[in-house]
């Protein structure tokens, strides 16, 4: 059966479109439709064409499924469909609920006329994809709704309601109740009434200002997208527009998509949306799992990471009930948690009632008895092992059966705390990150033991809590520190090598992380890493370490929260500010280890800390701790920083090509201060490159 169905109403023709979940305009989809056109052309029953979306909405674009597939550039491409409708000789009606998007509103715009219902959202979001509408969005959508809007819509990629562009050509009806009922009589209305038929390309554009307003518009948007081309480009496309006549801006924009369509940006902004949605996919947990219903949580813990882990529930509609050792903890955790939302409020993005109905699903508790009942339990209490086995022991006690027992490590063997209690299938770890309520990234850490539906069922919820999964197995620091931990020990290198913090953290931060090593270490506190170091030192006494952070942290500088660090802090006040103090203790440390300082270019630093990342990265494949490169990217992406435009470190390695990657980390390794060691490149690595393939090619190893 087509994905697009056809009937006949009266005069009227209906052709559904029926793809779930969004329509997306498929091969199948396509053929369906223009077949659609041609049967109500030869009809001459048929005097009007309705063209409705079936489920959710008219079409959300491009079917993603078909995305590097033959089918999706098969005729008739939607180039091909659209200059069907707009030259059928019969009226062609959109009528849109839900949503139109992408490509679904460029067909939308193809059309004679569009009817909308309140509510329905419309957008053409191809930037966020480093993208830009190649099937005549940036030409018609500025002869529907104006130049200024259609630019703004374009280059931003928002969805704007339908009730919002009311009034413009872009809606000639806003329909209220049933859809398919008022989008019929206005068909029938259209053909009684012989109206001439509607094409946005005839609609002039009259801009007598527009060199200085396009002017304006290349200035702010270069200043705003640093690092993406495609937002530039719409504002040339829909330039374009203005000044060119409608076939040659067809022709213009398709030039400009082309363009983009190879730009490593683009290639990284589409890999880093696939790798989102590859990243909920477990090969031995099929999609159809059963999972287990999450109604109610409990969170143990009221600290840093507990406020904010039930702030996520609370956020969600689940009521979350939150324990403490006592009164006081309960107290000043929640005080925390309610000034967090009064923050939120201060910024217009919450009301005072939504406020207290969030704080109403956050019940305090210093019993274990008010948690035994809740589906699923988060622990974040201190990361103490024995500590975390106390807390094990008791909730094996008092949890319901098929609770799940979740645990908040950063650090601690997740296998091991499973094996506190009689219910090692019902353990798995959630790994957020700081602040909890805010960060999107979860690591849903698998031990060896968890239950498939305890997987799934975590997966599911973490969509329901608006985050990013991405599953670990169990390691020291799973994949998103265990890979930070080398890009740290990389830059302190730097430092002893000759390097001062900011230009470390400048080098990065343009290259396009959103916070160089040192800035973030301030932030995180300094102490965390120092002491992970001290339990290294025993564990690995092989690993080169630089002792230059202990010094620091010898000075009581923890960072941020102790008002200095790798800079100095004014009070009340973020802003990181050079210390010669520190560059004084660098140089002389330098002096200690017998090292002669020299510059170090910033595309070193750059390459020697990213390589860092890459290397762990392999290795971490090798393990098996992470199921596919693009997992590792999607850590990178959602949790560290790391820039979109550069689709990750796995990503990123791809695009330079692993042989010169690893070319460059043997020269690293050659250097007389440099540490062999480090830059031995992982098996993996080395097998990839030496094969001519690519980490995201592969698939991973496991
Ligand atoms: P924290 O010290 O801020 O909070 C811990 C809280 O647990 C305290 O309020 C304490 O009173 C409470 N607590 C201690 N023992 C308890 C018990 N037996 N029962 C109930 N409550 C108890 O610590 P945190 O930073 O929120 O870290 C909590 C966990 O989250 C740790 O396992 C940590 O490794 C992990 N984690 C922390 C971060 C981070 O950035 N802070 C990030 C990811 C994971």
């Amino acid at each position: 059966m087509s994905s697009a169905e056809y009937a006949v109403q009266g005069a009227v023709a209906v052709i559904t479109l029926n793809n779930p979940p969004v329509n997306g305009l498929g091969h199948d989809l396509r053929r369906g439709i223009l077949a659609g056109i041609d049967r109500a052309e030869g009809d001459t029953a048929v005097r009007a064409i309705v063209l409705i979306g079936a489920g959710k909405g008219f079409s959300g674009g491009a079917d993603i499924r078909e995305f590097n597939t033959p089918k999706s550039s098969a005729e008739p491409t939607l180039l091909t469909l659209l200059q069907a409708i707009e030259a059928s000789s019969k009226p062609v009606i959109a009528a849109i609920h839900g949503m139109a998007m992408g490509g679904g509103l460029e067909l939308a715009l193809a059309c004679h006329f569009r009817v909308a219902i309140a509510g329905a959202q419309i957008a053409l979001p191809e930037v966020k994809l480093g993208l830009l509408p190649g099937a005549g969005g940036t030409q018609r959508l500025p002869r529907a709704v104006g130049v200024e809007t259609a630019l703004n819509m374009i280059v931003s990629g928002a969805a704007v309601p339908a009730e919002q562009l009311r009034g413009t050509p872009l809606f000639d009806a806003l329909v209220e109740g049933d859809l398919l009922a008022g989008a019929r009589r206005f068909a029938e209305a259209v053909a009684a009434e012989g109206r001439p038929l509607k094409r946005l390309r005839d609609v002039p554009i009259r801009m007598p200002n527009a060199d200085a307003f396009f002017g304006f518009a290349r200035n702010s948007v270069a200043a705003a997208s640093k690092g993406y081309p495609a937002p530039l480009a719409c504002v040339e496309a829909v330039a374009g527009a203005v000044s060119k006549p409608f076939d040659e801006g067809l022709k213009h924009e398709r030039n400009l998509f082309v363009q983009l369509m190879n730009t490593p940006e683009s290639k990284a902004l589409r890999h880093a949306f696939f790798a989102e949605r590859a990243a909920s996919k477990i090969p031995d947990v099929p999609e159809d799992t059963p999972t287990r219903p999450v109604r109610t949580a409990a969170v143990l813990g009221a600290g840093t990471m507990g406020g904010g882990i039930a702030m996520n529930f609370a956020n969600a509609g689940i009521p979350v009930t939150v324990l403490e050792v006592s009164r006081e903890a309960l107290d000043k955790g929640l005080a925390t948690i309610r000034k967090n939302y009064e923050r939120t409020l201060k910024k217009g993005k919450l009301t005072p009632a939504k406020l207290e109905e969030r704080m109403g699903l956050i019940r305090p508790t210093v019993s274990y008895g008010d948690v035994g009942q809740a589906d699923i339990v988060i622990e974040a209490v201190f990361e103490d092992l024995a500590v975390k086995e106390g807390v094990f022991k008791k909730l094996d006690e008092v949890m319901k059966p098929g609770a799940i027992l979740a645990t908040n490590t950063s650090t601690l063997d997740v296998n091991r705390i499973a094996r506190f209690t009689r219910r090692p299938q019902d353990v798995v770890g959630t790994h957020f990150f700081s602040p909890a309520n805010v960060m999107k990234l979860l690591e849903i850490v698998r031990g060896s033991a968890t239950a498939n539906d305890v997987l799934a069922t975590a997966l599911s919820l973490a969509k329901k809590i608006d985050k990013i999964a991405v599953v670990a197995g169990v390691c020291d620091g799973f994949i998103g520190n265990r890979m930070l931990e080398q890009y740290i020990r990389q830059a302190m290198f730097l430092l002893e090598e000759g390097a001062l913090p900011h230009q470390v953290d400048r080098a990065l931060e343009q290259w396009g992380m959103a916070m160089g090593p040192f800035r973030m270490s301030d932030l995180a506190g300094n102490d965390v890493g120092w002491y992970i170091r001290k339990r290294r030192y025993v564990e690995k006494p092989d690993v080169k370490y630089s002792r230059i952070a202990d010094r620091l942290c010898e000075l009581g500088r923890f960072g941020q929260k102790t008002g200095a660090g790798w800079y100095r802090y004014e009070p009340g006040n973020r802003d990181a500010i050079p210390d010669p103090a520190v560059e004084e203790m660098i140089t002389r440390y330098s002096a200690e280890i017998g090292v002669q300082r020299r510059r170090v270019p910033e595309e070193e630093i750059v390459e020697r800390c990213i390589f860092a990342l890459v290397n762990e990265g392999a290795r971490i494949l090798e393990d098996g701790i992470a199921l596919r490169a693009s997992d590792i990217d999607v850590v990178y992406l959602a949790g560290y920083g790391f820039p979109r435009f550069r689709g990750g470190p796995m990503c990123y390695a791809d695009t330079l090509g692993l042989p010169n990657v690893v070319r460059t980390m043997r020269g690293f390794a050659a250097k007389p201060s440099g540490d062999p060691g480090f830059w031995r490149p992982a098996h993996f690595l080395k097998s990839l490159a030496a094969e001519g393939r690519a980490f995201n090619q592969a698939g991973g190893v496991s």
